[in-house]
């Protein structure tokens, strides 16, 4: 079993509580590592090594910058085996879903630096009547990342691009049940020879993450995780007029037209419902169908469902592992439950099996109403909530009741009907397809499923701080109009 400890300032620490949590790996439930629980003096310690490595880091050329935060992509995508290992171990995710995920996380990574090369980090906007206007922007200085179990090494990776390529430094606060990843991360930022300072970690609970969230020391809070945690983090931001992205849960809708073919989309819908065990924050949960399919879709819905392989998740066929622990697996099984008991049908699964491991199989549950918790709550199980519905239109209309707004997903051929689907308010609309395109795009969730625009040149928008030029220009100079004015030269924060 391992001992995992703080990464400040270069250095691997001991944390200054003595309190210790335990990860548990939730296939054979057996501990894999203990860690502290993290204190408010830690995360002092963690953001004051940030705060003194900044202005060196941002003072470094953009070039040297991403030179050597490329050098960290290469070391962890030569380690990617060991850090798929360590999320199986750590939270169960079968080794194909993990190989998968941190290689899209290191795709939107390099796909941040490569923005860097090319973003206006000085411009000259306008030029009218002989004054000038430019728009320079610097890092905003030390950035907290908190981050949640499911996909720790993805979640890091997507955070870390812009804000580090633009020159500020970074306090990594990952979660208590899925630290052993990150702590795997860490060793590679050391293998990298990234300065001291510009990255370190604090592990814990929310005993780190409290603190971190409303450090008077930080200037951006990065948060993804539940709505409820992300409340408190965007209240403690406040607090210090600090800005806040916040990435947080869904209930995204499905919505399934008459049109469409049944079983290539009951096939991709077993897998958006149990993918990760339906751990994923744009997992598809609340399934609306055209009654004329209805029938057709859930046995083929049923039969794509038989055909899941669950069990060990490092075995190299598993696409189904255990659940992170047993409190998720409870509160998923509260859900179906409830649904049960208010008239829902379990058509597959619903039964927590025996044996040791935090297991919950992949089931399909119809006749559900707009009512019960399934159709309301995040569920983040591999539950398939069906609901059958009169028409196309009846099923955006279900798709919109609901305050979150993370992604939505549309299977229709009828061209007036993708242009309804527009109409879903949500951060993602994804037309006949689940996961198309790619992380590092533009993305702000709606609703109560955060705020802040992340991915290609607006990550690096939200991680900077603009600051407007006006001046008067020489005659010469007004003909030239608005351009860029310079090289990418930061100041720092
Ligand atoms: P969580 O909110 O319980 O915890 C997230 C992180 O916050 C953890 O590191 C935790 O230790 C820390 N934390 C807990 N209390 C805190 C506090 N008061 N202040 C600051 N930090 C605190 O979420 P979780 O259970 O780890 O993750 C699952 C949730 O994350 C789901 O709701 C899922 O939808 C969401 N999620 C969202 C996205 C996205 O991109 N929108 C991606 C992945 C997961």
């Amino acid at each position: 079993m391992r001992t995992l400890r703080n990464f400040i300032n270069g250095q691997w620490v001991d944390s200054s509580g003595g309190d210790v949590l335990t990860c548990v790996n939730p296939h054979d439930e057996k501990p894999v590592a203990t860690l502290p629980a993290g204190t408010a003096a830690d995360v002092d310690a963690a953001v004051d090594a940030a705060r003194r490595a900044q202005p060196e880091w941002a003072s470094l050329s953009l070039r040297q910058r991403l030179d050597r935060l490329a050098r960290l992509a290469d070391e962890i995508e030569r380690n990617l085996d060991y850090l798929v290992g360590l999320e199986a171990d750590e939270m169960g995710k079968p080794h194909k879903i993990g190989t998968q995920f941190i290689h899209a996380g290191l795709s939107t990574y390099r796909k941040a630096l490569h923005e860097a090369e090319t973003y206006p980090f000085a411009s000259r906007v306008e030029v009218v009547d002989g004054l000038a206007t430019d728009v320079q922007r610097f890092p905003v200085g030390v950035v907290g990342v908190i981050v949640p179990w499911n996909f720790t090494v993805t979640t890091i990776l997507m955070a870390l691009g812009a804000a580090l390529a633009a020159g500020n430094t970074v306090v990594v606060k990952p979660s208590e049940k899925a630290s052993l990843s990150a702590v795997g991360f860490f060793e590679m930022v050391e293998q990298s020879g990234i300065p001291a300072g510009v990255l370190n970690l604090v592990l814990g609970d929310f005993h780190a993450g409290t603190p971190l969230a409303g450090h008077p020391g930080i200037d951006l809070v990065q948060f993804t995780g539940s709505v409820r945690t992300g409340r408190s983090v965007g209240v403690a931001a406040a607090a210090n007029l600090n800005r806040a992205l916040l990435e947080l849960g869904g209930k995204d809708p499905v919505v399934i037209d008459a049109d469409i073919d049944v079983e290539a989309v009951a096939e991709e819908v077993a897998l958006g419902s149990y993918l990760n065990s339906g751990q994923i924050c744009t997992a598809m949960e609340r399934i609306y169908v055209h009654q004329d399919i209805a029938a057709e879709f859930i046995d083929a819905l049923v039969a794509a469902t038989h055909r899941r392989i669950v069990g060990d998740p490092t075995r190299a066929d598993t696409e189904i592992g255990p659940m992170v622990d047993a409190g998720q697996r409870q509160h998923v099984d509260r859900h179906v439950r409830a649904a049960v008991a208010a008239g829902a049908r379990v058509l597959v699964g619903g039964e927590i099996p025996d044996g040791p491991g935090f297991y919950y199989p992949p089931t399909v549950v119809v006749d559900v109403t707009e009512d019960m918790e399934l159709m309301t709550e995040e569920t983040f199980g591999p539950v398939a909530a069906v609901q059958v519905v009169p028409s196309f239109e009846a099923g955006v209309e279900e798709a919109k009741r609901t305050e979150f707004g993370l992604g939505a997903v549309v299977y229709t051929s009828d061209e007036e009907h993708q242009r309804l689907a527009r109409t879903i308010p949500t951060g993602i609309l994804w037309l006949n397809g689940w996961q198309l395109g790619d992380l590092g795009r533009l993305v702000e969730p709606a609703g109560v499923s955060g705020m802040g625009a992340i991915g290609g040149v607006h990550a690096i928008d939200s991680v900077t701080r603009p600051m407007a030029v006006h001046y008067v220009v020489a005659p010469h100079e007004v003909a030239e109009g608005a351009e860029r004015v310079a090289a990418p030269e930061l100041a720092h924060a």
